[in-house]
Parts: structure tokens; sequence; C-alpha cells
């Protein structure tokens, strides 16, 4: 398959491209790297030896693709998908930007969950498989085995989402708050008579004031928090909110029928792990643990967390799970609120399986690995 590869340089793609090495996809396609800055650069070794970057606006050259795998951004793809439509090119378009994502002629992507609804789309010839939202696919790969079971009735869905969310820029700026926040206080830290609540008075007058650096977040997020991701889609939702329902059941294949999904998403001081706390009323009251066996038997990438305080703060934390393809679930329970009302917690990262993975499943898919 000519495979053209858009976007690679940034991060996504580059955890794309990472996957794909360690997984050895590139033994499978012919792939052509493109540039929207770079072109003419020496390409990466898999394009063969002397290969150079390609215009990623040159639609000639993209036409010549089989399928185009693009983590550029949804700029690119409004200014460069429809025109290649429209010239007739009916190769694959995988797409990590969200631009696509709700077009009737487009399948959002998470194959442990949803291999039906996309199998059902390519014999229906549908050609535009796009990602996820991240904290929407890291929901549905933890809950993947009660959606299945049709045990989901409704959810509220409190998200714990990571910097990396906003972009590289944005971590960066987490670290350097954290850095600056440190430097505040480093020498009253250094002297164990110092009195704490001056410390903490001199981090709230340095949070309130402008010493820590804040261009890409609007207000210090290390030592904080920012209750609103996305733009505003009236109502008092967010965007991100908004995509809770919208995108789960696409993902499903049931827009028609949907199972109700909302919550609050947060911002927080996580690097690339989002986290989710769940409270799901389900269909019918089924033994915590038959639910246990149901969620942990989900997928091969759950990692089933026991609900007892020691395991969970060993392993249901961003940092146990940051840089794998686990997605944790745990602290499950049944509420007090009664039978039919479950809790539980789940962490993913959100540049894998929030990302990068299901485009590189999908690749996959469509050359027959
Ligand atoms: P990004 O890091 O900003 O990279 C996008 C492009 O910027 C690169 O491919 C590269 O394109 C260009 N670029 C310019 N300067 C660069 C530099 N110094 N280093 C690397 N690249 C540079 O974008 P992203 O965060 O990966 O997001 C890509 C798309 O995926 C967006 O649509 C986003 O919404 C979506 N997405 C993001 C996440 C996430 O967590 N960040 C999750 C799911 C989906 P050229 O080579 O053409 O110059």
């Amino acid at each position: 398959m000519k495979t053209g590869l858009v976007g690679w340089r940034g991060m996504v793609g580059s955890v794309l491209l990472d996957r794909m090495r360690a997984e050895g996809d590139f033994a499978t396609m012919t792939p052509t790297f493109f540039t929207t800055s770079q072109t003419g650069q020496p390409a990466p070794a898999e394009a063969g030896a002397g290969a150079t970057l390609q215009d990623a606006t040159d639609l000639d050259a993209l036409a010549a693709m089989d399928v185009i795998i693009s983590c550029q951004g949804g700029d690119y793809t409004k200014a460069v998908h429809g025109p290649l439509r429209a010239r007739g090119w009916d190769g694959y378009w995988i797409d990590a930007a969200s631009a696509l994502r709700m077009s009737d002629d487009a399948v959002i992507v998470l194959d442990p969950v949803n291999s039906d609804v996309i199998d059902r789309a390519l014999n229906s010839r549908v050609r535009d498989f796009i990602g996820g939202n991240c904290t929407v696919s890291l929901m549905m790969m933890a809950l993947g085995g009660l959606l299945r079971e049709g045990l989901v009735e409704w959810m509220s869905v409190m998200s714990y989402q990571a910097a990396s969310g906003g972009g590289a820029r944005h971590m960066r700026e987490l670290v350097a708050q954290m850095g600056a926040l440190h430097n505040l206080v480093a020498e009253d830290l250094a002297n164990p008579a110092s009195s704490i609540i001056d410390i903490d008075r001199k981090l709230t007058d340095g949070m309130r004031g402008n010493a820590l650096p804040c261009e890409a977040w609007p207000v210090p997020l290390a030592g904080s928090l920012i209750p609103w991701i996305d733009t505003d889609v009236g109502g008092g939702q967010s965007r991100e909110e908004w995509k809770g329902q919208a995108e789960t059941n696409k993902i499903l294949g049931r827009s028609d029928n949907p199972i109700p999904v909302d919550g609050t998403c947060v911002r927080i001081g996580a690097m690339r792990c989002h986290s989710q706390a769940l409270t799901i009323k389900l269909t019918r009251d089924v033994p915590l643990a038959e639910l246990e066996q149901m969620v942990a038997n989900g997928n091969q990438w759950v990692s089933f967390v026991e609900n007892d305080r020691d395991i969970s703060t060993e392993r249901l934390t961003p940092t146990a799970v940051t840089g794998t393809l686990d997605v944790a679930i745990g602290r499950m329970r049944k509420l007090s609120i009664g039978p039919e009302y479950l809790n539980a917690f789940t962490v993913g990262d959100q540049l894998l399986w929030g990302a990068a993975e299901p485009l590189r499943r999908m690749l996959g898919i469509l050359s027959g690995r």
C-alpha cells in the first residue's frame, strides 16, 4: 500500500511513528513522508535511501497514495481533504484531527470496541476513518466489556485531563510553572523551621500575581486546575463535555439511540495521562464480581486494578500508566445510591490509546495485518 504520512513530526505523529517502528508496520507499506514546512529535506530512513520530504499541499502527490494518514491538525484537513475528494481521489484518509469526526461520511475508529462498525463501513465503501477524542477513546477502552453487554444505561464522567491534550507547548509550560513555583519558596523549603503558612502565602501570591509563565495556559495550572476544556457549546457545556455523548454513540454506531453521557471535564497538572471518575447507571443489577470480570475481559489492554487502597495507589495513577498501552480501571464498587449504580476510575495515556494507537491499528486493518 502506498501510504502518505502527514504530521509525523508533531507530538501525536512522533508517538505514531515510534509505535509503527516498534511493531514493524513499515514492512507492509511503501511510505512517503509529507511536510507543510520542510519540503525537499531528507525523509526518515523508512522512505528509502535518498528520499526527501514531499509537499503536503501537493494534491497530485497526495492523490498518488492509497492511504493518507494525517496527524497534522484540523486546518490542514479542512484545506486538503475536500479538494482531494473533489478531484476524485478515493483512497483511505486516516486522521487524528477532529475536523471530519462527526461527518456522516466518516467513522470514528477504536477497533477493540467498534470493529463491527469499522467492518460495516469498509463494506459500504466508507473512506474516511478518524481517531476519536482522547478522553472518549480512553473511557471506551476501559468500559468496552460493559458497553458490549449493553449494561450502560447512562454515564456521568468527571475527567482529570493531562497537559498533553493542549499540545507540546502546554506540556512545556506546565513544567516551567512547576519550576517557577519551586523557585518562589526554595529557600524556605531548605529551612525546616520556616512556616508552611508563609510558604503557602508566597505560592498563592505568585500564582495570583504573574510569577508563573502563562502564555499557553490562560491561568496557572501547576498547583491549581482549570475547570473548562475547549470552547463553549452553549447551555453551560464545554465542547469536550459535549463530545462525551456525541462520540461515544458514534463510535458504537448508535447515534440514533444514544446512551446519555455527560459530566465535567477538568484540566489538571498531569503530563500525558487522562484520568476519569465514572458513575454508571446499569441497565440491570449485576453482581460486582461479574461486572469486574466483564470489564477485565473487555480487551487485552484493560488493566484491571483491584479496589484496594495500596494497589490502587500503586497502579491506578498517571505515574504508573504513562507511556504504556495499558488502560487501567479500578475503584469499582456499587454506590450507596443503589445496586444499579456503579463507581469506577480509569487512567490511560492520551497520546497512545487516546490518539496514535487507534490510527496505527486502522492502517493495520487496511493492510490486512
Ligand atoms: P503538533 O505537535 O503541533 O504537530 C503538528 C505539526 O506541526 C507537525 O506535524 C509539523 O508539521 C509542525 N511543526 C512545526 N514545528 C514543529 C516542531 N518544532 N516540532 C514538531 N513539529 C512541528 O500537533 P499535535 O499535538 O501532534 O496534534 C496533531 C493533531 O492531532 C491535531 O489535530 C490535534 O487536535 C490532534 N490530536 C491531538 C491530541 C493531543 O493529545 N495532542 C490527541 C488527539 C488528537 P510539518 O512537518 O508539516 O512542519
